[in-house]
């Protein structure tokens, strides 16, 4: 009977949201591990928390006008998708990439409802971006897309009402240019914005959180499992913000990172990257190709970084690069380990294979929201006109990565076998739906 509720409410998910796979995709994912929450809670059921959280509270679309360096007009598509402002104000990222469309933010915006309730701290969820590529754009390029989008977005967005950050496509360069923007056109100096540079009213540690956070989520899975960082092979995908910064912490507590990729390939280096090859990449700007060639390292192009042998994976590029002959290549690999630094990284065949094997895979939405959390760090420095130190926004994030780690653990039901994804879905769960119900039928 429950299991024909749920497949029932599923159907009328796939009905309600037609041509956006990836947002009926994560939907399914949390659905099933929560839907018996829901079938054992009247209040829960009365109050429909799960009708009112698959259904975004505002999604906006907007024209982005803009010229490029001869002269030349483009129009891009906007988005801000305000997924749920129970927990606080909506806050997630912007995303720049040709890809982008409602599905894809709208699936982020959901994940990051859950992710967000997991951190504990007082933030909404919501999501946006354009299918703009800032890649293959000069800086006056970017900077007037920027300030063409903020133009639009601006009368969403808010320090108590939305405080957007950065996500692919949106570094440093690009939220200094929409924060200056948003400054102009409103007249305020206000954080509306996160992931600022430091000059302006960012945090310390926030261009690194997310990364350091899955290895502190890391550390904490291996610590439960009476294990360590020190030795492990871990096969990082990405060479962007999160799996450089997630390869730079993983060096530092021991452990040997034999790969980055990026969409041409894989960077695969049998002895372990070095932190000069990090330096060397910088965050931005330079290819792996590049650096494979400076320091005579493989590049392989067209592959991925799962055939390689590992103890830990660390998929940390984009939604669905992980798919069921991976997933087996990993398992049969004897990978133990599967940590999500991107958000859904992992297809869902993948995860039927991780399931049916003795791999433990950590979410996304745990394993990732270090970047949110020194966001919300963020939001409360610039509200109370302060800036606090490395160490201690560094303390605050291992703070924020363990209780996130406690809270699933509360959520096993079979201590011998932990399966983080369910546990991380219904401890992120219970917080908003409680909210929802307390605060009345809107
Ligand atoms: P970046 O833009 O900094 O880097 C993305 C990296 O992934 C690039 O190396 C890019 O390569 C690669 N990539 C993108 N698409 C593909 C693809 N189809 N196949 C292979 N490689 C690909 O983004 P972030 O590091 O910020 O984000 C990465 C993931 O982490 C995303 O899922 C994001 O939502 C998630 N995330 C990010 C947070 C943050 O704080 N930045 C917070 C929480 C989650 P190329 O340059 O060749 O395209």
């Amino acid at each position: 009977m429950a299991q024909q509720g749920c497949s029932e409410f599923l159907d009328r998910i796939d009905e309600r949201h037609p041509n956006q796979p990836e947002y009926v995709q994560a939907v399914r994912e949390v659905v099933a591990d929560v839907w018996e929450l829901v079938e054992q809670d009247a209040r829960y059921r009365r109050a429909r928390v799960l009708e009112r959280l698959t259904e975004p509270d505002r999604s906006v679309s907007f024209r982005v006008s803009w010229e490029d360096d001869s002269g030349g007009a483009h129009v891009a598509r906007g988005y801000r998708v305000q997924t749920c402002n129970a927990l606080g104000p909506y806050k997630g990222g912007l995303r720049f990439h040709p890809s982008v469309n409602e599905s894809i933010l709208k699936f982020l915006g959901f994940e990051q409802t859950f992710k967000n309730s997991l951190t504990g701290l007082p933030i909404g969820a919501g999501k946006g971006g354009a299918d703009f590529d800032p890649r293959k754009r000069s800086d006056a390029e970017v900077r007037r897309f920027c300030q063409a989008f903020m133009i639009e977005l601006l009368r969403d967005i808010g320090p108590e009402t939305d405080v957007p950050a950065g996500d692919i496509g949106v570094g440093d360069r690009e939220i200094g240019y929409l924060f200056g923007q948003y400054k102009r056109s409103s007249g305020n100096f206000a954080g509306a914005l996160t992931g600022k540079p430091l000059a302006f009213g960012g945090s310390e540690l926030r261009s690194e959180a997310t990364g350091f956070g899955v290895v502190y989520f890391t550390a904490a899975v291996l610590e439960r499992a009476g294990e360590t960082l020190d030795g492990k092979r871990c096969a990082v995908s990405g060479a962007g913000n999160v799996a450089t910064y997630c390869a730079r912490k993983l060096l530092e507590e021991g452990g040997t990172v034999v790969s980055l990729s990026d969409s041409g390939g894989t960077l695969a280096v049998e002895d372990g990257l070095s932190n000069d090859h990090l330096d060397w990449l910088g965050t931005r700007g330079r290819r792996l190709h590049d650096l494979a060639e400076e320091f005579g390292l493989a590049y392989r192009e067209d592959s991925k970084p799962w055939s390689l042998e590992c103890d830990l994976a660390f998929p940390c590029a984009t939604q669905n690069e992980l798919d069921a002959a991976d997933a087996r290549g990993l398992v049969d690999g004897g990978c133990g380990w599967i940590v999500e630094g991107a958000n859904m990284p992992c297809d869902p065949e993948a995860h039927e294979i991780f399931a049916e094997s003795k791999a433990v895979l950590c979410p996304g939405k745990a394993a990732n929201a270090g970047g949110v959390a020194v966001s919300a760090l963020e939001m409360s420095q610039n509200a109370s006109f302060q800036r606090w130190t490395r160490k201690r926004v560094d303390k605050l994030l291992r703070g924020v990565m363990g209780r996130i780690h406690h809270a699933c653990a509360d959520q096993f039901e079979d201590a011998d076998r932990p399966d983080y994804v369910r546990a991380a879905n219904r401890a992120g769960f219970i917080r908003v739906a409680e909210a929802l119900v307390a605060q009345g039928i809107g």
